[in-house]
This record gives C-alpha cells, structure tokens and sequence, in this order.
C-alpha cells in the first residue's frame, strides 16, 4: 500500500480515507500482540486501530467527582470514586468465603477494598502507603463502607489519562474477559491507539455537510466519544457520529436502489381495461376511501414507468388493502399479464381465496389456489394452466415458491403481510423471471417511518391511513385473571345479542408444549364455563391438520360457533366482521404491535366491539406501560413507535429485524428517528446533484458508502 497517498483510492478498505496509522493492523498496537489481537477480531471484529476507535463505550461514569469517604452514607450511589492512602492489608475467611481486604482512608474516615478473586493478583500491585484512586459500587458492612473489586489506579498513571470526566466504559465478553481484556484493558488499548491515530485522523464528511448539520468533525467525535470532558461535549460526539453512521447506511441504500432501477426495466400496464372498469362500476360494493383511491394512483404510476415497482403499502389492519391488491391485479390483467398474491397462511390464502371469488363473480378473470394441500393431480393441471396463462391470478402460500410454480407472463406480485415472509423468500420470488415482475408488499404491521426508511430504503412507501368509514372505535378493557368471572359474564351477553367471542393465547414458538398446555386448559375451562350445546366453541391452531383447522374457522365464519378459541395463527388476516370481542390471554406475553394486529380481527362490522387483554395479577413496568398503551390508543403507528422505544429494533418481531442486514454501531432507530430523518434528507439531496456519487468533491461520501455497502451485501443478494 502506499503510505504517501494515504492509500485512500481503495474503497474497499474498511476504514476508507485515514492516514495509514489508522489501517495498521492492530496487533502493533503497543499492549495487543498476536493473541490478543486474534481475540479482538474474533470478538469485537476489531481489525485495525481504527477498527478499535470504531469500537465505542456503551456508557459512561463520571469520574470527575471525587467523595469524601465520610460523605458516602448508604448505597443509593451506583458507584463513587475516592482518594485514598492504604494503610495495610487482610487476608480474612477461608474456602469460598476467603478474601482479601486493602483498609484506605482519607482525611474523612476510613473503607475497606474487599478481593474474593484474583488476590495474589492485586496484592502484587499495591503498595502501603500510598495513595490510590479507588472506583467502586458502595455497599456497607458493619457500618463500614465497603469497595467490592473496585478498579485502584494509582494517582500517578491517573494524571497520563486523557480524560478529567466523563470515563467511557466498554462491553466486553467473557472470551475477551479471560483473555485480560476487560472493560478496563480495553480502556487502556483505546488511549494508545488514540495517541497514536489522534495527529492522523481525516474527515469523513465534506466541510459544507458539517456546517449545514451542525456537526463537529471526525477527530473531535472520536475524541470526545471516548474521553468526553462533559456531557455537551459527548453529546456533540454521539450527534456527529451517529449522522455519519446513518448517512452511510442511507448513501449505501439509495445508491443501490438507483443501480437497481436502473438495471431491470418494469413490464408496463397502461391499460385500464374491461376487466378493472367492470368490477369498478358493477362490482364495488361500497366507494374507495380516498387513501385507497391514492395507492390506486400510486401503483398506476409506478406501472406505467417503465421501471420495476417495488412498493410497500402499510395499512392499519382493517384498512382495506385486500381491495388494492385486488384491482392492482386486475390492472395486470387488463395488460394481458398474470398476477400473484402469496399469503403466509394456509387459512388466509383460502380466505382470499374466497373473498376475490366472491368479488369477482361474473367477470372473465380466472382465479386459481396452490398451497401445501392442493393435491398432485390438481397441481399437474394448475401448472400447465400457469403455463398456457389460462390462469390470470393466483393465490397461495409460499409453497408456490418452494414449489418452483412457473408462469407464462407474471407481471405482478403481492405479498401480503410481508413479515412473515424472509428476505431470502422474497428473493426466491424475485428470480423468477427474466424481467422482474411488479411487486407490492402489503403489510399490517405498523412500521415506525424511521425503521421503514431503513429497513426498506430500497423500497417506495405508501400508506394507508385512513379506515373505511362508518367504523366504530373499539374499546380495550385490561382485566387481571383475577376478574376472569366478570370477562365471562360479559362474553355472554355479548352472545346472547347474536355476537362472536375470539379467545386467543399467546404462542411464542411453534413447538413450545407449555404454550398449547395453557391453550388446552383454557379450552377446558371456556367449555365449562359456556357449556354445549347451548354454546358452540371451536379451536384452532398452528399444530392442527389443515383440514381440521378448516373445518373450525368455517364454523366461526358461517356463525355456527360462538367461540373461537386460537393461538396467534389467527394474528394476520381473519375477516368476520360479526365477530364483537377478542379475548387476548396473557397479554402480558405479547408484544404492543401483537396486541394490535390481534385487536385488529374485531371491529370490522357496523357493532361496537371490544378487546380485552387478560394478564396476571403481577406485571412488570414494561407490561405494564404496553397494556396502559392499548387500551389508551388505537393508533397502530403510535403504538409501534412505543414499542420500538420500549423494546429496541432487535425486538420488534424477529423477521423485521432479520431485515436489517447489518448493526448500527452506534445510532439507536428506536431514538434516532431525527438524525435518521436529517441524514435521509442529506443522502437524497445529495444523490439528487450526483447520483452515482461520481463528483471529486463526493470522493468522501463514496467511500463512507462502500463501506457500509459491504455490511448491507446479504440484503442485496436478493435483488440482483
Ligand atoms: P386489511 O387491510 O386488514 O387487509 P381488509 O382488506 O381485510 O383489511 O378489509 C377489511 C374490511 O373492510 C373488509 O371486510 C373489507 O370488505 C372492508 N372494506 C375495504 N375497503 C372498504 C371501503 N372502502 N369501504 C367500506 N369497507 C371496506
Ligand atoms: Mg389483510
């Protein structure tokens, strides 16, 4: 490489555009070596120096402030920071219990520095008589305050620290623990690497980006991300490199989204035809909301474009994407295109089934099923009518994927309730054809704008935000189990007015037996409670055959039984509008957005409808907070953003977080909504004047891009 240039030229490098101190391989770090430094790729996937100034505290403690021993009375201090002089040493107990005490004292009074591990360790290291600066959780004994494995640093190497402060405290594991390079050894290889890389280090961001965003430059972050002399000074730190972190993660997304239009031309549908017409003017039993009417627009405009559409359509549940997708479809075959709708349900695709059937009564458009029950023999024909494009739309389950399920002509493909489906599914779907088909994902679940920028960058977005009128609002009751007597009585009145009860228990796993025990003896106890014949119950769930499971959602559907009893299958989809109450078990278990789709299976009729979530009598203050929130609100967009804040991304439903292909090393989507929104505006104006990001004066951008390009490359496979 060569040193002179900076070797900045190579995008690929991971720490583009800083001297070569910063590219040295870490093991030269003094303190590192080849063991260690073996551990802190494995580890931290800390490579170089940089890599390791990269690698940020996951907080802090202030440790400008030094107590008297005499003012510290009690342990309400996490932790406090003395000064003082040992005045002589104690082995004491034996067995487990043996430890090793330091007795200190200031000019206030005296504490003892309690060891149970590692003594010879630490008695090698200090020294009678001297003064130390001690750090530690207060705990007390005998009245007397204690410091249990307190860091001691003598007051001499203190004063070579770059920090007066605020002190960065860095994660670590047990393999790096083990290996001696704990939260306080990597504190130190930090202050090396700082001293070595701090006359090096150049600007990631172009001069005019800094200032329009108010942003400190790199070297300053770096240095007040690991040694702040403040709070202001850390937050300045945290504000500068998060942008930077989010405008790379954005660069990297839209870039890749304009290679991607510009690749793959989009079949055109410019024809609104026979069949959209007639069902528009013969068949819609009721008017568009004008949020519907709008995605229409929006879709048409895609697929006339000339580009492939890649959309995502968020509605709330009950808002009626069902009716886009299907005129969407018809707008496809209006074009003398095929159209596919997949469902991640067995029960939803037949449900779909059934509904465009029904809507469709009397037009020429052909509508055909294939999901995992549909029979060989009925496969063998299906497939040779997909073939012939007999079939205009079809409707399945992802086993049309896995079924390898061709078609003479696709043109469209609706994914319905995207987060049941993986990325690499998507991508199965994708490659299909030579010229991609048309695709919209519809989905439930209230994506936060911010996680939807990021997770689906490469996506457009459209929104449905309005419910068909005439709704009423449904109101959420929060019951303990200790008022169990009360829920039922009120289920029956609401039977007795000629209504439907879902009772559903929460199912974390598949193939949790606890969760179908609790399942079965709920179903015991709701069919004592609402005995037959006068009441009808049925269940269904994941574990069921596909024809029993079949047989008991017709009976609810067709009103013959009052009483639902389900796990969370039920989650996406199920329209019986005469259904009034949703019973959510434990609801305690589930998360916000959960709760929310489950409540969304009622109030779809003209009755008022109820939701009540049964927890136990104990609840944590997160549970707590999450069940206040529903029944507070019905706004499903504002429940996610709660829930992103009360659980991270990492917890939104395990599938969207599968979505974010690579770690934010330090922006928090859940927090960061207006840096997230600051660094998407920068991106696409920025892309706006120089889309490739060929511009000298961008060189900078380019490379922060390439490098989180590679750390996004898996959730790219899929579209190439
Ligand atoms: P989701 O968006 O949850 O998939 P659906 O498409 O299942 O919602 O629609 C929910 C219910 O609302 C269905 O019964 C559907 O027939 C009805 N619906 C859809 N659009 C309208 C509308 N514009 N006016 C009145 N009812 C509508
Ligand atoms: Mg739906």
């Amino acid at each position: 490489m060569n040193r002179e240039t900076g070797l900045f030229e190579n995008s690929e490098t991971d720490l583009p555009n800083m001297a070569y101190v910063l590219e040295n391989d870490i093991k030269f770090l003094s303190g590192v070596g080849e063991q260690r430094a073996a551990l802190l790729r494995k580890e931290l996937g800390v490579h170089t120096v940089g890599d390791l100034l990269y690698y940020f505290p996951y907080r802090y403690i202030d440790r400008s402030r030094i107590y008297s021993i005499a003012e510290i009375r009690d342990e309400s201090l996490t932790y406090v920071q003395i000064r003082a002089r040992i005045v002589g040493f104690q082995h004491a107990g034996s067995g487990p219990k043996k430890r090793f005490v330091a007795l200190v004292e200031d000019a206030t009074g005296m504490a003892e520095l309690v060891w149970f591990k590692g003594i010879s360790w630490i008695e090698k290291r200090l020294e009678q008589g001297r003064e130390y600066v001690i750090f530690g959780r207060p705990t007390f004994f005998n009245g007397q305050l204690n410091l249990i494995h307190p860091e001691v640093e003598s007051t001499l190497s203190q004063q070579n620290r770059p920090t007066h402060g605020v002190q960065g405290v860095y994660s670590t594991t047990e393999r790096l623990n083990n290996g001696h390079l704990g939260t306080k050894a990597l504190y130190t290889l930090v202050c090396n690497a700082w001293s070595l890389a701090e006359g090096h280090i150049r600007e990631t961001l172009p001069e005019a980006l800094l200032r329009e965003n108010h942003l400190i430059g790199l070297k300053e972050a770096l240095r007040n991300i690991h040694f702040p002399e403040n709070e202001r000074s850390l937050k300045e730190a945290r504000l500068r490199l998060k942008f930077e972190e989010l405008l790379g993660v954005q660069l990297s997304i839209l870039l890749e989204r304009g290679r991607r239009v510009e690749r793959s031309g989009g079949h055109l549908f410019p024809t609104v035809g026979e069949r959209f017409n007639r069902f528009y003017q013969e068949k819609l039993p009721f008017p568009l909301t004008g949020a519907q009417k709008r995605v229409i627009r929006e879709i048409r405009r895609d697929t006339v474009s000339g580009h492939q559409m890649n959309r995502l359509l968020q509605g709330d549940v009950g808002s009626g994407k069902t009716l886009v997708a299907l005129m969407s479809m018809l707008l496809a075959c209006d074009n003398g295109y095929q159209a596919c709708l997949m469902a991640p349900t067995e029960i939803l695709a037949n449900q779909h089934y059934a509904t465009l059937n029904r809507m469709l009564e009397g037009l020429p458009v052909h509508v055909r099923l294939w999901t995992g029950s549909t029979r060989k023999k009925e496969r063998t024909e299906l497939s040779a009518s997909l073939l012939s494009g007999e079939t205009d739309i079809l409707i399945g389950t992802h086993a049309l994927i896995e079924d390898g399920v061709q078609f003479r002509n696709l043109g469209l493909v609706i994914i319905d309730e995207q987060h049941r489906f993986g990325v690499e599914q998507r991508a199965r779907l994708w490659s299909k054809n030579d010229r991609p088909p048309h695709v919209l994902v519809m989905t439930a679940t209230p994506i936060p704008r911010t996680l939807a920028m990021t997770l689906y960058g490469d996506l457009d977005v459209s929104v449905i935000d309005e419910l068909p009128p005439g709704r009423k609002p449904i109101k959420t009751l929060h019951y303990r189990d200790s008022h169990r007597l009360q829920v039922f009585g009120f289920i029956r009145n609401e039977i007795r007015k000629g209504r439907q009860v879902y009772i559903v228990y929460p199912l974390i796993k598949e193939s949790e037996k606890m969760d179908y025990k609790d399942l079965e003896d709920g179903y015991a106890g709701i069919t004592q409670a609402f005995p037959p014949p006068e009441y009808v119950t049925v269940v269904v769930h994941g574990k069921m055959k596909a024809a029993d499971k079949e047989y008991g959602m017709k009976l609810f559907k067709e009103g013959v039984a009052h009483i639902m009893v389900a796990t969370s299958v039920i989650e996406v989809g199920v329209d019986v509008p005469n259904a009034t109450i949703m019973v959510i078990e434990s609801a305690e278990r589930f998360g916000l957005s959960q709760l929310h789709q489950l409540r969304g299976r009622v109030g779809r009729g003209g009755e008022q409808s109820y939701c009540v979530l049964m927890s136990g009598d104990k609840l944590s203050t997160d549970s707590r907070k999450r069940l206040a929130a529903m029944v507070e609100t019905n706004d499903g967009f504002r429940l996610a953003e709660l829930d992103l804040k009360l659980r991270g991304p990492g917890d939104m439903s395990g599938t969207l977080q599968s979505g974010l292909a690579f770690d934010l090393k330090i922006a928090n989507l859940g927090q960061d909504g207006q840096i997230l929104t600051l660094a998407r505006q920068a991106a696409e104006r920025i892309l706006a004047e120089d889309p490739r990001l060929e511009r000298t004066e961008n060189r900078l951008l380019r490379e922060l891009a390439a490098r989180y390009r590679n750390r996004r490359e898996a959730d790219f496979s899929m579209i190439s």
